[in-house]
């Protein structure tokens, strides 16, 4: 069987034509702001590259594999550090911008491995501002437990052009962030942690209340260690008016899920103290105790109204009442308590036979242990025994 001269060049017609596409192919540029977006669930947040020379493969790390469960999103993490460093963003809207940046020293597994835990707390949540996570910031060195980079501290040098503390910078420039938590670990810390901040002099007021936030929340100690190295990302980032601080949690003396998970409470206190997430949304009503619309409610009985998460009294703990429908009147109630999740409300006197009752508990009546509040007012009736 021969070619026809026709097929022959057709042959060289889709041979050029395929050279051309390998040629154009060979010389795009693979770009490095390769986006990929959850597809797990409803989509919160997207992963790019931050520093494509970096990559590494942190499961190489005994302390990364045991420690950090295998989830979608920590697989996706896994992978995509194997070609560099990755920030993960979360949020959209007017609110602060906060970057948190772990294991810039690849020899301090708690601090990725309580970013990585945070990560997963917050995945499906919401944001009024934006956070940017780098829970690996050198996966190169991370895979090697490696404190140094290249020989040197890469945490003393990020004043200098290109190196990774520099180029973590530049990003938090590039994107408008105001806040920078970077998370390290380290020996001599002891339980509670530490926060390191600038000297007195140029500590700005942000991260003096920043710090001292935490600081209430978790009783970890504030120190200001390091203050005066000019190559230390936290005094790099200042530079560019970025208000920065550093937390250390004991990284050889204790176990390694014992100190991971202070830092990660440092963590969700840092979040928070911006109005993020996680336990911005104050309390939500759970169950009620006669149900609503209930019917048959005994006369003398305690009202309770269980919430999601322990709660305190609120600015409008005053305005919650239980009104008679069928006298149109209010009664009177004995002194509300509070304790953990339920709040219990108790009448001065029996209720009338066969009436209508109905509890209001405004917004603001209550709130959370972080002090965010229940967000809309909340009413229920129940009939009494006939
Ligand atoms: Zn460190």
């Amino acid at each position: 069987m021969t070619y026809s001269n026709t097929n022959i060049k057709n042959f060289r017609f889709y041979l050029i034509i395929l050279c051309l596409i390998l040629f154009i192919l060979a010389f795009t540029p693979v770009s490095s702001a390769v986006t990929t977006t959850n597809s797990s669930n409803s989509s919160t947040y997207t992963i790019s590259y931050v520093d494509t020379s970096l990559g590494g493969n942190v499961l190489n790390n005994p302390e990364i594999s045991q420690n950090i469960p295998k989830t979608y999103l920590s697989n996706q993490i896994f992978n995509m550090t194997k070609k560099g460093s990755v920030v993960l963003k979360f949020g959209k809207g007017n609110g602060p911008k906060l970057l948190i940046t772990a294991g810039i020293h690849g020899n301090e597994e708690e601090a990725n491995i309580a970013t990585m835990k945070y990560l997963e707390y917050i995945k499906n949540k919401s944001f009024n501002g934006i956070l940017y996570i780098i829970p690996f910031a050198i996966p190169t060195d991370t895979a090697l437990n490696s404190r140094n980079y290249k020989g040197q501290d890469p945490n003393r040098i990020a004043n200098k052009k290109a190196t990774p503390g520099y180029n973590i910078i530049q990003f938090a420039r590039n994107n408008g962030v105001q806040y920078l938590l970077d998370v390290h670990s380290g020996s001599q810390v002891g339980f509670k942690g530490y926060i390191f901040v600038s000297n007195p002099s140029t500590i700005t007021v942000k991260e003096k209340n920043w710090s001292n936030h935490i600081k209430s929340k978790t009783g970890c100690y504030i120190s200001t260690n390091g203050a005066d190295d000019a190559g230390m990302v936290r005094n790099c980032a200042k530079k560019y008016g970025i208000n920065t601080i550093t937390l250390e949690v004991e990284r050889d003396s204790i176990p390694t899920m014992t100190s991971a998970n202070v830092e990660y409470k440092m963590i969700q206190a840092a979040v928070n103290y911006l109005g993020f997430p996680a336990d911005s949304y104050g309390p939500k009503i759970t169950s009620t105790n006669p149900a609503k619309d209930a019917l048959g409610v005994p006369l003398t009985s305690a009202v309770t109204i269980t919430f999601n998460k322990n709660i305190k009294s609120g600015v409008n703990f005053s305005g919650i009442y239980i009104k008679n429908l069928t006298t149109g009147k209010k009664v009177t109630l004995a002194p509300k308590a509070i304790s953990g999740k339920t709040l219990t409300v108790k009448m001065t006197y029996s209720r009338l036979r066969n009436n209508v009752y109905q509890v209001y508990i405004p917004a603001s009546a209550v709130k959370d242990a972080t002090g965010n509040n229940l967000k809309a007012s909340y009413s229920f009736q129940f009939q009494t025994v006939k």
